[in-house]
Parts: structure tokens; C-alpha cells; sequence
């Protein structure tokens, strides 16, 4: 094994994607295929790509290929809807063997006929998954002829499992919505003064906590992408002046092709923690050059932050001096956490994502202190032995890495898509917070 610190990485393939802050002076290596052997914590193309199309509230979302992938529904997903909820039901192709060897494009086309008869909608997403790629039935042509036959939009989501990991499915998903967003033909939509909120699922009513920030401030939302999104709102999304990323992982792809395509701007915001909320929350305003804009905003960090401080105080004086590994999907969500963390008291000691690009992970390395582990696509064992090396007392991370956490008798945080309380903006930071109290502060750790 070559020399690699930290000592004793598992899998000598992987030492280029674990680095620790003050030992290592080379880049983290990222945005690549998983090491053969690893059990990387990333899910399937397909899974990214129904992370984002899913909260689509009015659409049919139907999976083309055998029943076990349409098991991720909105069961387990915590994206609500102030309308319809037709994307609650998952649908499924159900492919068996016979269609294998002769092909599911007709057994397709039947199920889609049969769900617009049961179900109108004006949208269907037909999303691919690994076994459609390997048979090769044309999607494409499925979906068009289908689109014709009733009048509404189909839409191929090219998500087979083959075509990389779940960065790839978070692209086959945008590429998706682009299709949806192309403005008719010679009828270039009028811009307005609004904007476009990319990158958040609206999980336990998130969208609506900043929408209305945003409308105090005198920000107009045009449309979120995708929570509590629907055919008709995302029709109109080529009309907002700018686009505000908040999981960049999921929609920077999305957000640079509708600044070629439609010349609107777009910027990274988080509205994760109180620093980050206020700072996201002053760059909007100030991106409208409006001194009203600005006063509101100001005021309303200035109540929010004081109606809010005394809790965060009373959960730092408790947890002040823990420590917390982190281990997230995309990179501006791990570097958000790190602040957050700082917030209540609590040092980040090993910090890892699935997607995190080049950028992020500088950023990340800026912010935390030396001798934390920095590491991308990491696999189970990864976890465990940095996280008990650094004596971590919590760990943050999704449904994944929860049995690890508490295999290891550690407190655990799901920062995930399946929970039901928002951890977004000066309210979330105050859920957060209790949320990481009552877990690493909880009696059970004294019967370990
Ligand atoms: S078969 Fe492929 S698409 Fe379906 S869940 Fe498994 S990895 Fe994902």
C-alpha cells in the first residue's frame, strides 16, 4: 500500500478522496465513478433523478421497469403540496421476464394510455431505469407517440443506471424540466420582476417558510423548482429575472442551461443556519438594487435573528465542546451545516458528500479546522473508522447512514429527504438545533 494519510485507508484506490485539513496539501479527488469493491453510500441514477422530479405535484410519475424501483415513493419522501397529490402515486410498468426478451416499448404505451384515461394530467414523466437501458426500448419515440395520442406532454427521463451515478440522474432530471420549460415556439415569454427558487423539494413545507421571507422582503417566487411545483407553474419559469440555487448538487446544471437558453442569471444561496439565512437572504435584496427591497430585508432578519437567539444560545451553552461528523449529499449543504454547527457550539471533525464538486470541497477545507477528514463518496467502513477515530458524538447524514450511526451508539441526524420538519431558514436553524439536542443529549447513550 502506498504511503496515504490518514493512515490505514481501507481500499488503497481510494486515499486520493480522503484528505485531512493541515497534513495534505493535494486536492481531494471527486466527481468520479465509485472504486470498484466500495459500497458507496450514492444511490441509483434513477433515485437522483426522482429526488427531483418527484415533487411535481400534478404530473404522473411512472417507472419504467420492474416493480422494486417503483418502491421509492413519496412514502418516503417528505415534499408537500398545497394542491393536487398525484405524485404521491408511484407507477410502475411492472417489467417481467417476457418483456425483457421481447421488448416493454407496447406494454409502455398501453400503461400510459391507461393512466391518462384514469388520471388527467397534462404531464407524464416516464422515467428509465438499469434494465430499460440493457433491452434498449426507445423511450423516446414511446413517449412522443403518446404525447400525441392525448395531447399532453410526455417526457422521457433517460435515468437507466448505467450512465453513471445519481449526478447523472439529478441531470437526466433537469434535462427533463428543460423540456418542459421551452417556451412555444415565437412566443418568448415576458420577463417579470420574480424569481426562479431552484434546488428545494419543499420537504415538511420548506418552500413556503422562505417564499414567505421572500415575499416580506417584496420578492415575487415564480416558481419553485421543483416543491410544490405543477405543469402550469413550471411552464412560466422562463419569465423570472433570476435564479436562486440552494442545493447546487441537484440543479447548478439546471440553473447554467437557463442562462444560455434564457439569459437569467442564477447565484448559490443557502437558507440553511442563521449566518447562511441572513447572508442569502441580504444577497437577493441586493441583487434587486431596491433600497426598499433591502430595508425590509434588513428588518426582518433583525426580528427573525431576535426572535430566535435565545434558543440557540440555551442549545450552545448544553452542547458546547461535542463533536459532529457529517456525511451529506451535495457539498453546499455540508458546507452550510459546518457554520450551523459552529452556531450551537459543535466542531465538525470528518465531513464527507456523495456529489460534492471541486469548489465545494475547497470551501470545505477553507472553513474547517485542521485535522478534520474530508472525504467524497465514502463507503460504510470509511465511516465508521474516521467517525470513532475522531470521536465523533453525531452524526448527520440520510436514511443511509442512520443504522450506521446507531450501530456505532451514536446520535444521529437525518438530513434527508424523508423527514418531516424543516431545517430551513431562522426557524429550521431553531428546529435544528432542538433536533441535535434532543438526540445527543438523549438518556438512552447511558445504557451503552
Ligand atoms: S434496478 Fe437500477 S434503477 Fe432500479 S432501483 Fe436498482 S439501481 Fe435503481
Amino acid at each position: 500500500m502506498k504511503a496515504a494519510e490518514p493512515a490505514g485507508i481501507i481500499v488503497e484506490e481510494r486515499s486520493d478522496f480522503i484528505r485531512t485539513k493541515g497534513r495534505q496539501k493535494q486536492q481531494l479527488k471527486c466527481d468520479a465513478d465509485s472504486i470498484a469493491g466500495c459500497v458507496s453510500q450514492r444511490a441509483c441514477v434513477y433515485c437522483g433523478a426522482r429526488v427531483v422530479l418527484n415533487p411535481v405535484t400534478d404530473a404522473i410519475h411512472l417507472v419504467h421497469g420492474p416493480i422494486g424501483c417503483s418502491s421509492y415513493t413519496w412514502d418516503i419522501r417528505g415534499s408537500l403540496s398545497s394542491s393536487a397529490d398525484l405524485y404521491r402515486f408511484s407507477f410502475s410498468t411492472d417489467l417481467k421476464e417476457h418483456d425483457v426478451i421481447f421488448g416493454g416499448e407496447k406494454k409502455l404505451a398501453r400503461a400510459i394510455d391507461e393512466l391518462v384515461q384514469k388520471y388527467p394530467s397534462k404531464l407524464v414523466f416516464v422515467y428509465s431505469t438499469c434494465i430499460v437501458g440493457v433491452i434498449g426500448d426507445d423511450l423516446e419515440a414511446v413517449c412522443k407517440a403518446a404525447a400525441q395520442r392525448h395531447g399532453i406532454e410526455v417526457i422521457p427521463v433517460q435515468s437507466s443506471g448505467f450512465i453513471g451515478n445519481k449526478s447523472a440522474g439529478y441531470r437526466a432530471a433537469c434535462d427533463a424540466l428543460l423540456r418542459l420549460l421551452r417556451p412555444p415556439e415565437g412566443k418568448g415569454l415576458a420577463k417579470t420582476r420574480s424569481i426562479n427558487y431552484l434546488g428545494d423539494f419543499n420537504l415538511a413545507g420548506e418552500v413556503w417558510i422562505i417564499k414567505n421571507y421572500l415575499k416580506e422582503m417584496g420578492v415575487e417566487v415564480n416558481v419553485a423548482f421543483t416543491g410544490d411545483s405543477n405543469y402550469t407553474s413550471l411552464k412560466k419559469a422562463a419569465r423570472a429575472s433570476l435564479n436562486i440555487v440552494q442545493c447546487a448538487g441537484s440543479m447548478y446544471y439546471l440553473a447554467e442551461k437557463m442562462e444560455e437558453l434564457y439569459g437569467i442569471p442564477h447565484m448559490n444561496i443557502s437558507f440553511l443556519g442563521l449566518e447562511d439565512t441572513s447572508a442569502s437572504l441580504r444577497k437577493i435584496a441586493a441583487a434587486f438594487g431596491d433600497a426598499a427591497i433591502m430595508s425590509k430585508t434588513e428588518e426582518l432578519i433583525a426580528r427573525e435573528t431576535a426572535r430566535v437567539k435565545d434558543a440557540i444560545q440555551w442549545y450552545r451553552r448544553k452542547m458546547e465542546g461535542k463533536k459532529a461528523a457529517i456525511y451529506v449529499g451535495g457539498g453546499f449543504k455540508a458546507i452550510s451545516l459546518i457554520k450551523q454547527f459552529r452556531e450551537i457550539g459543535i466542531d465538525v471533525v470528518m465531513i464527507g458528500t456523495q456529489t460534492g464538486r471541486q469548489e465545494e470541497y475547497d470551501t470545505i477545507t477553507d472553513l474547517v479546522d485542521d485535522g478534520t477528514v474530508i472525504l467524497d463518496d465514502a463507503n460504510p467502513s470509511e465511516l465508521e473508522k474516521f467517525m470513532t477515530e475522531k470521536g465523533a458524538h453525531l452524526l448527520v447524514g440520510g436514511v443511509k447512514e442512520r443504522p450506521l450511526a446507531y450501530k456505532l451508539g451514536m446520535a444521529f441526524i437525518d438530513h434527508n429527504h424523508d423527514r418531516k420538519h424543516p431545517l430551513s431558514g431562522f426557524v429550521g436553524a431553531v428546529n435544528f438545533a432542538g433536533e441535535v439536542y434532543s438526540t445527543l443529549c438523549s438518556p438512552v447513550w447511558n445504557y451503552i
